[in-house]
């Protein structure tokens, strides 16, 4: 499966954290990120990570292209809730085309957790039919 990967500033460490920890369903996918995650990431990881550009320079606009272009199936995005006026318009835009194509997608570490163990157990196989 294709994992998306995303996080604001303040959550990255806690990205890179959550990446450790899940090294090994992780390594069993294949992760997408905009640019500054996708490096803090394969540096924390030592994964594959198809890097994009740097969200505010047209990465959140790739990973969403590819959103659209039904070769996502899961996004994790941490995003920071507390400095919402400035990030706000980048996880709307991924939530509204994850919502539009029916894409899991986890905005908190509590989220991302039970996603990544769906992914793990196969839950989200069914994906597999529309590709
Ligand atoms: P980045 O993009 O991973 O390149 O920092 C995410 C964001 O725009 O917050």
């Amino acid at each position: 499966m294709n994992v998306g990967l995303v996080a604001h500033d303040t959550k990255k460490k806690l990205m890179q954290n959550f990446c450790i920890a899940y090294r090994g369903i992780l390594g069993r996918n294949s992760l997408f990120a905009t640019g500054t995650t996708g490096r803090l990431v394969s540096e924390a990881t030592n994964l594959n990570v198809h890097r994009y550009l740097p969200g505010n320079l047209g990465g959140i606009q790739q990973l969403g292209a590819a959103i659209e272009s039904n070769s996502i199936d899961m996004v994790i995005f941490l995003r920071d809730p507390l400095t919402a006026k400035r990030n706000e318009p980048d996880i709307h835009e991924i939530a509204k085309l994850c919502d539009t194509h029916n894409i899991p997608l986890a905005t908190n570490l509590a989220t991302a957790e039970l996603l990544i163990h769906a992914l793990d157990r196969g839950d989200l196989d069914w994906r597999e039919m529309y590709k």
